[in-house]
């Protein structure tokens, strides 16, 4: 990893213990999204990881949406919205999965992706993994190829990869 994106992601990366609930420790990127250049950076880097691998860039609600916008727009792909429970109006697949604090269902159109579209995932923080897997086995179920998973902040103490096996990860800070 450039050490100068991780040095600038774990500057402006916020450290705020027991949130959502006490035991958690949760890294908040919003003043990383909130930083013109560190946005830029960080979108520009995970992109030049996997360059030319993918058709389509998919977020995950809501910060991966963000990052995934970004990054298609910056590489004239399209973006893939993969949303929370209930809120897409049409025909969905649904995954449901242990968060590192409760249980959450994400869910993706069924006809959003066209069959062999290469999608790269993307999402701020990859903790237990299993957002991202459940986000994986969506674009699947549609016919896509994960192209690969690309996160600004890993938690390492956290089986995040160990969950996510078979998928190239890029995550430009480990803590
Ligand atoms: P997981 O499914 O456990 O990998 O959790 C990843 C998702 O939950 C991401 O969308 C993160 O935004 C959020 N998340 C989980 N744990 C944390 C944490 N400790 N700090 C910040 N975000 C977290």
């Amino acid at each position: 990893n450039n050490p100068h994106v991780s040095a600038v992601v774990e500057r402006l990366c916020a450290t705020v213990p027991d949130y959502p609930e006490p035991g958690i420790v949760f890294k908040d990127l919003t003043p990383v999204f909130a930083d013109g250049p560190a946005l830029k950076l960080v979108v520009d880097s995970i992109v030049a990881k996997f360059a030319g691998k993918f058709d389509a860039v998919a977020g995950v609600e809501a910060r991966g949406f963000l990052l995934a916008a970004a990054a298609a727009y910056a590489t004239g792909t399209g973006v893939i919205t993969i949303r929370k429970a209930g809120k897409l109006p049409r025909d969905v697949y649904a995954e449901s999965y242990a968060l590192e604090y409760g249980e959450a269902t994400l869910e993706l159109h069924q006809e959003d992706v066209p069959a062999g579209t290469r999608v790269l995932i993307l999402d701020d923080v990859l903790a237990t993994g299993g957002t991202l897997g459940a986000a994986a086995t969506l674009l699947e179920r549609t016919g896509a190829v994960v192209a690969g998973i690309g996160v600004v902040l890993e938690i390492d103490a956290l089986p995040g990869r160990e969950n996510l096996p078979g998928r190239e990860i890029v995550s430009l800070l480990h803590v």
